[in-house]
């Protein structure tokens, strides 16, 4: 983006030299430019800023026990990461919240676990092996390489902004007064960017459709997109290139061994569907959900576990009667919504997008995008997959998928609905939106993840003041005690209590315990909260009562089904 203005304003002042203008236009010439520098800088350092947070956060997850480069003693392996001790137990929370929040809040709703390979045909039947290409273009000069739809997207995303940005001026100089529509359709500017964005989007929709190579290499000329790290032009034609990785399966290496590592985990929901349906004597509508891991050999892997080439999903396909589906996609936009807010992590920091170009399974899509270092990115999908995929798979196996429906008196082919949310995205909203440094009052800085209570890997660490008069014993008699209930550490008395305070709070621990002289006396410990720092004094035996509720997955399931209810 930074490239892309610097090279527009170069241009601008080359055209205001050559035409050479009245002096009146030069001088507002002159001042825009000095605007342009100055926002520049400011937007540049916007950037650096968040470069810097989102840089701080990555090495915090290594050094923290969070995620760690695959294979680090190899040097790593592109976009593939291992999750540490503390990682895993986010992860796993968040996995437990979105399994219970589909099969305990919803009685039709049951769980599968499918295998990761599969038949062959089974991706020929769903359009992956003609159609899960992505259209890649490279940069001479920088040597990279990129997706060619998302260079035109961001594009269109500049247009956007620019009206967004109109509007937002706008609403500021008129206050109460403004009336946001009528400037929308009169506004100059406004009514120009539209146009723009409209004509740029009309022209990507038909390039994809085909797709033509061409022609989206065409576009990313004529919007003279720039590589943002070189800042030239000097683009290849663009390829397609499918994702999916493959492999031999058995001994002989020939073509009819080729399988393939599934690239989404839904493919393992349709094929047993009939399985499901069958031997748990389900009737619609009914959802079957499924988490385990994917793999799509990303052209442009990036932005840390945000896009790696072997990633979890965590999916539910929602069957369900034909004509039905927009009432159920209405409802899991909200439903899933719902889930996300719950996590306390602030409403204004998600957002939908509905899809301009649907896949070639859908007739409605929308993303949940939330707010990270890097600008809104989808974390979860909601797509309308129609009866697509189970009609593939009747085609390609020969084998009926339809279902009696007792009511309509009628067999047919269910549609459904899926929502598709990727666990490592989620771990990385959870980490970035937690991750915070605070300068306290003695001028120290103190970084501490706010993790929501529930999600974070440790909910409370209890600490000996020392090694003397049976502080240890005590403090391990308390984990103990708190252990069957949630995640519960002993912290070793080897360093100072603020140094094993700064420690939790680093890895997110909502509650630290400490055992001191005085406790044996009057069966009381300090108890201290993470965000507050505060410190109460407390009766042992109040602690789980205090803790438990705060921490339990079963908190958040009760805000969750106590806003779906109203659905
Ligand atoms: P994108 O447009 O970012 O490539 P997508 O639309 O292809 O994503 P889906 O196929 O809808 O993604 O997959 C569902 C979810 O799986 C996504 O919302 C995301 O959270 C997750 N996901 C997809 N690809 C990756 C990846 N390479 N790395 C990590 N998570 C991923």
């Amino acid at each position: 983006m930074v490239c892309s203005d610097s090279y527009g304003f170069t241009r601008y002042s080359l055209m205001l030299a050559k035409e050479r203008v009245s002096c009146r236009f030069y001088k507002k010439s002159c001042i825009f430019a000095a605007k342009f520098r100055k926002n520049r800088k400011q937007s540049k350092f916007k950037i650096k800023m968040a470069e810097d947070v989102f840089k701080k956060i990555v090495s915090h997850c290594k050094e923290y026990g969070f995620v760690f480069p695959s294979s680090e003693i190899y040097d790593g392996l592109a976009a593939v990461y291992d999750y540490g001790q503390n990682g895993v137990e986010l992860k796993n929370n968040i996995k437990q919240y979105w399994w219970q929040s589909m099969v305990l809040l919803h009685e039709n709703i049951v769980g599968l676990d499918a295998s990761i390979f599969m038949h062959p045909t089974t991706w020929k039947a769903s359009g992956h092996v003609d159609a899960f290409n992505d259209p890649l273009i490279d940069n001479r000069d920088s040597k990279k390489r990129y997706r060619a739809d998302n260079l035109i997207e961001d594009q269109i995303g500049k247009y956007e902004e620019k009206i967004a940005k109109e509007v937002a001026k706008a609403a500021k100089r008129f206050g109460d007064k403004f009336d946001e529509a009528q400037f929308r359709a009169t506004n100059p500017r406004v009514l120009e960017n539209q146009k723009k964005r409209d004509e740029l989007h009309a022209r990507y929709t038909e390039a994809m459709q085909g797709p033509d190579l061409a022609a989206l290499k065409q576009i990313i000329l004529d919007e003279g997109i720039v590589d943002p790290i070189s800042g030239t032009k000097n683009w290849t034609d663009v390829r397609q290139f499918n994702l999916m990785f493959s492999t031999e399966m058995g001994s002989l290496s020939d073509a009819t061994n080729k399988i393939y590592l599934r690239p989404e985990t839904a493919q393992g929901i349709f094929v047993n569907y009939l399985n499901v349906q069958k031997t748990g004597r389900m009737k619609l509508p009914f959802g079957i959900c499924q988490i385990g891991k994917a793999f799509r050999n990303e052209i442009v892997a990036r932005q840390f576990v945000f896009r790696m080439r072997e990633f979890e999903q965590m999916e539910m396909q929602f069957f369900c009667q034909p004509g039905t589906e927009m009432k159920w996609f209405e409802y899991w936009k909200k439903a899933r919504l719902a889930w996300h807010k719950a996590l306390g992590m602030g409403d204004e920091n998600y957002r939908y997008h509905d899809h301009e170009k649907l896949a070639h399974y859908a007739n409605a899509a929308t993303d949940i995008e939330f707010h990270l270092p890097f600008g809104f990115k989808e974390v979860e999908g909601i797509h309308s997959r129609t009866d697509f995929d189970l009609s593939q798979h009747e085609k390609f196996s020969g084998r009926s998928i339809k279902y009696f429906d007792p009511e309509r008196n009628e067999s047919y082919v269910p549609y459904d609905v899926e929502t598709s949310i990727g666990v490592d995205r989620m771990f990385l909203s959870v980490m970035c939106h937690s991750y915070t440094e605070e300068t306290l009052e003695n001028g120290e800085t103190r970084v501490v993840l706010k993790l929501p209570e529930a999600l974070a890997p440790v909910k409370c660490a209890v600490f000996p003041l020392d090694k003397k008069d049976g502080l240890p014993e005590l403090a391990h008699e308390i984990v103990d005690n708190l252990k069957f209930h949630f995640n519960t550490h002993y912290g070793d008395p080897k360093d100072s209590i603020g140094k094993r305070y700064r420690r939790q709070d680093a890895v997110g621990t909502p509650f630290c315990v400490t055992v001191d002289h005085e406790t044996p006396k009057d069966h009381k410990v300090t108890l201290r909260f993470r965000d507050t720092m505060e410190q109460e004094r407390v009766d042992i035996d109040q602690l789980r009562s205090i803790i438990e509720d705060r921490v339990s997955i079963t908190s958040l399931l009760k805000k969750v089904a106590n806003e779906i209810k109203n659905y």
